[in-house]
């Protein structure tokens, strides 16, 4: 795909505000992948005032026409997977066939269950003497991440248009291109003018200026707990509704009785895939101190079965990471862990040689609870296994961080499982290798955000009710 050099804003490619861009890069091999043009508070203000106009006449537009262009966009999204697919490996150096499987995958998916809910959800209801509308909230202000680069954003989008709220989005820095891919996609699937709009920019330039923006009703964030933070705090300083989609540190407990290899191997399988830049990686694995070095062997094996490099080559399982600064972050947690007297089993600090931002994938074993691997998000390909003494225990270490966003449970029965699950303080939980669920709310207990995502309650997220007594 060529990168297009202006904002899609009111139906069309127009041209940016200002002069400045910012670069793309490959960051498997640091080459230039083109540049995008960085928008201004003046290009937000232009996306905005196009998704108020449009906003009355796809808010009265019927559901079922509704859900027909969602459609519309989830045929074009599975027409152009290839082309995705390719563009996310190029862009966020995710392995070719996770990229398709996953990243072009998971949109289609949702995009095609937001057609349906729209088609198909209860927009009224009746309480007593009153008929309860819920409306669309008005103008949405999305701001995504990388990791994902294209599920974050119809992650939002397709919810959005299903409730029909009209929307600006503002994606990541080092991923705009798949952004653009995706208003092209909106643009073949014939959605009308100024219900979706993109601005291409920084967080502190156009992320900032479209959460401050009056023309916003509502901004969901997905991205890091600080800035979040701040997100909130200026949304909520305007009384604007807002959803947060933050960090994760999530536990993988594995109680007594539970089969061992299965579980270490899904769990090692799940922080090593997008190269452990998912916010719900299962980074912590609890195992019982009986089994505990068991665990360690197993673990180490399932790492070796992860060949780190070029994400183009067949075979490869673990990319690059997303940019310098990330591959930097991870080495010194990596660094921190080895200081703080956490015993490294394989991987390390040290880069392969060549040119990407590469981080071979690296377990940590003799981890304890309040150690900073143990604490804090990494975001890289790195595990942390810690010992635990009984069930209590276990649960007091899974609940003891500031984040609740994923989790997994593995025992010898469902009801063993689904009973500590219960106990657990996060937002998903996978029983004993459950998978992921794409109508499945998604979202965070504790700083790990506000609001849903994804099916149902992802679609409320968009609705405010109002009520006609009779
Ligand atoms: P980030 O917070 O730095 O950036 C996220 C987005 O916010 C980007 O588009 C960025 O340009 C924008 N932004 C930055 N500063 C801003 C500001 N002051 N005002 C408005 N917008 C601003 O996060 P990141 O490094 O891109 O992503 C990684 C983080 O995202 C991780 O912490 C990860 O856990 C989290 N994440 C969470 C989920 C979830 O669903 N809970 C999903 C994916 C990623």
């Amino acid at each position: 795909m060529k990168a297009h050099d202006g904002m899609y804003i009111d139906g069309a490619w127009r041209p940016a505000s200002g002069g400045e861009s910012i670069a793309v890069v490959n960051p498997a091999d640091e080459q230039l992948l083109g540049h995008v043009p960085a928008g201004t508070a003046e290009d937000v203000d232009a996306a905005v005032r196009a998704a108020r106009a449009a906003f009355p006449g796809w808010a009265a537009t019927a559901p079922a026409e509704r859900a027909a262009r969602l459609t519309a966009l989830r045929d074009v999204l599975l027409a152009r997977r290839e082309e995705f697919a390719d563009l996310i490996t190029d862009e966020l150096g995710s392995p070719r066939a996770f990229s398709h499987l996953v990243h072009a995958g998971a949109p289609i998916a949702v995009s095609g269950s937001y057609a349906q809910l729209a088609a198909e959800f209860a927009f009224e209801e009746r309480i007593g003497n009153s008929t309860v509308y819920l409306e669309p909230v008005g103008v949405v202000g999305a701001i995504t991440p990388w990791n994902y680069p294209l599920h974050q954003i119809v992650a939002k989008v397709a919810p959005a248009l299903a409730a029909g709220c009209t929307i600006v989005l503002k994606p990541a820095e080092d991923t705009p291109l798949t952004a653009q891919l995706f208003a092209e996609a909106v643009d073949e699937a014939r959605l009308p003018a100024g219900v979706f709009n993109l601005v291409t920019g920084t967080g502190v330039v156009a992320g900032q200026a479209l959460v401050e923006h009056p023309g916003v009703d509502l901004v969901s964030f997905t991205g890091s707990t600080a800035v979040g933070r701040q997100v909130g705090a200026t949304a909520g300083a305007a009384i604007k509704r807002f959803a947060l989609e933050l960090g994760g540190k999530s536990a993988n407990v594995i109680l007594p009785g539970a089969d061992l290899p299965k579980a270490v191997r899904a769990g090692v399988a799940h922080v090593m895939n997008n190269a452990g830049q998912s916010c719900n990686a299962l980074t912590r694995m609890l195992v019982q101190r009986d089994r505990y070095e068991e665990a360690v062997e197993l673990a180490a094996a399932a790492a070796a079965e992860y060949p780190t490099g070029d994400p183009r080559r067949e075979g490869t399982r673990i990319g690059p990471l997303i940019n310098a600064r990330q591959q930097s972050r991870v080495r010194e947690y990596i660094a921190k862990g080895v200081e703080e007297g956490a015993r490294l089993v394989t991987g390390g600090t040290e880069a392969p040689a060549g040119k990407g931002y590469f981080v071979a994938p690296t377990i940590f074993a003799d981890v304890t609870p309040s150690m900073t691997i143990a604490q804090e998000e990494i975001f890289g390909p790195v595990l942390a296994i810690l010992a635990y003494e009984d069930e209590e225990d276990a649960l007091r270490i899974a609940n003891g961080t500031s984040y609740g966003l994923g989790g997994a449970v593995w025992a010898a029965d469902e009801e063993t499982a689904a009973a500590f699950a219960r106990r657990m303080e996060t937002g998903q939980v996978d029983v004993n290798g459950g998978r992921f669920n794409p109508l499945a709310p998604f979202g965070g207990y504790k700083q790990s955000g506000v609001g849903r995502e994804l099916g149902r309650h992802g679609l409320t997220e968009y609705l405010q009710t109002k009520s006609l007594q009779f």
